[in-house]
């Protein structure tokens, strides 16, 4: 860092942060100290948190109370995290229509309401208490930290913004932030060779120290670097995270601009998960939130999903006391890992990867779902061909796959083509398919790429 980075980082961002009645950089501290902490400290520190969680939503929530209630439960049956199981499960649908029957009588209040964009296309309210926000807040910067991120530092953030335009009293404040954090914002929405051509033209001009993307976003990036050459740079550490991040994605970011960090979250909890330098798997923000993964058996009950398995990824914020969700499930699926200690030395538990939303389960010709990361494993054979891709299920279950291709629109040759048609046949026999030669794909809610877009059956 140089001498006004750290500046920022010692001074201003610590001030700055006080004056706003914000602790987060004594939260910050905490965390720091807790990242190294036994299993069993860890333990702790979640059933304290959850104890006090349920005991505040049972007294001051019609939702929870009546949840316990016809269980004959009382907050003294939840001592751990084990214990969590005994509670139903918070299904999307379910936390849109409780918002009101979980929102708390009694202090602290919401601080912070905001609508997230629903990559399932249905916004929702979100809101949580002050402490809620600043775990929220330092929780991120640990995860960031880990890729090596300070306040302070220079930093590219290649990330979409959505259609929403900030009030000018909002966007003074952001303005301010962004001057004093040395961050410098740069739309992701669009990807065209010209676009990135201007992008990599600014990670010159600019020299960060650091880059926060969306992963498709920096793998596109990335590969044009590559593609043209333009790599005048040493290592810049990339923290990728909001889209999914394949394989072929990380070596090419880490190619063309340095060691790529994952990271896991979402606008309703901020960071469940993120990267440390020793790359196997991401860290669990246990001191914020408990993660599950979980599997339902056929009789509609669940459990944990084994180290190796994947599953549902089930979330209970301990912080939110305004609006508490408990065993959330966000629609994700993702692999648990084995509790044991990570090469760097931390006992937080570690998730990963990401397998993708639930909601990309595809159907096929007898309307059972089929996994949607599959065309995941089709793009490895035609990394070489094309550029990105999204594959479409239309409400007649029909599929369009859209290629975007290396040569341009028109270009694709009939080898691959014919690839595309034999892959789909044998894992998704008796559906047509038509392929379809694009420009780009098409963004969806705040810019985001989906990989896999299932639209309802008619
Ligand atoms: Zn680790």
């Amino acid at each position: 860092m140089d001498l006004y980075g750290r500046l920022v980082h010692d001074v201003l961002f610590p001030g700055f942060e006080a004056a706003r009645g914000r602790p987060t950089v004594g939260l910050m501290r905490d965390l720091d100290r807790t990242q190294w902490a036994s299993a069993d400290e860890l333990h702790a520190i979640q059933s304290g948190l959850l104890r006090r969680l349920v005991r505040h939503a049972y007294h001051h929530t019609p939702w929870y109370k009546a949840r316990l209630d016809e269980r004959g439960l009382t907050p003294d049956d939840f001592r751990t995290p084990e214990d969590l199981h005994k509670l139903p499960l918070l299904e999307r649908d379910h936390a849109r229509g409780s918002i009101d029957a979980r929102t708390s009588d009694a202090p602290p209040f919401a601080a912070v309401t905001k609508v997230t964009s629903g990559s399932t296309g249905q916004p929702m309210k979100v809101s949580y208490n002050a402490e809620s926000r600043h775990w929220r807040d330092a929780t991120r910067w640990r995860g960031y930290g880990w890729a090596g991120y300070r306040p302070g530092m220079k930093a590219l953030h290649y990330w979409g913004f959505g259609l929403t335009v900030p009030d000018r009293k909002a966007r003074w404040k952001m303005n301010l932030d962004r001057a004093l954090n040395r961050n410098n914002y740069v739309d992701c929405t669009i990807r065209s060779d010209e676009r990135l051509a201007e992008v990599v033209a600014e990670v010159r001009r600019f020299q960060p120290e650091i880059i926060v993307t969306y992963s498709q976003a920096g793998a596109y990036l990335a590969r044009h670097v590559l593609r043209t050459g333009t790599r005048a740079w040493g290592e810049i550490p990339v923290i990728v995270g909001a889209e999914r991040l394949l394989e072929h994605d990380r070596q090419a970011i880490t190619a063309a601009f340095g060691p790529t960090f994952e990271t896991y979250g979402s606008r309703e909890f901020m960071l469940t998960a993120a990267e440390c330098d020793a790359h196997d798997g991401m860290h669990e923000s246990m001191e914020t939130q408990i993660t599950e993964i979980i599997v339902r058996n056929p009789d509609g009950t669940t459990r944990a999903a084994r180290p190796g398995e994947s599953g549902e990824v089930v979330i209970t914020d301990l912080h939110n006391l305004a609006v508490p969700h408990l065993r959330y499930v966000n629609g994700d699926i993702a692999v648990q890992r084995p509790a044991d200690r990570c090469a760097c030395g931390r006992w937080l538990q570690r998730i990963g990867p990401i397998e993708g939303r639930t909601l990309e389960n595809l159907r096929d010709a007898a309307g059972q779902p089929v996994g949607g990361t599959f065309f995941a494993v089709l793009f490895l054979y035609l990394v070489d061909h094309c550029l990105s891709y999204q594959v479409v299920q239309h409400a007649d279950d029909h599929l369009t796959v859209r290629v975007v291709p290396i040569a341009g629109p028109g270009k694709l040759p009939a080898a691959q083509h014919q690839f595309i048609h034999d892959f789909c046949a044998r894992y998704v026999p008796g559906l047509p398919v038509v392929v379809e030669e694009l420009a780009d794909i098409p963004p969806g809610p705040a810019g985001k790429r989906r990989l896999v877009v299932v639209e309802p059956r008619a």
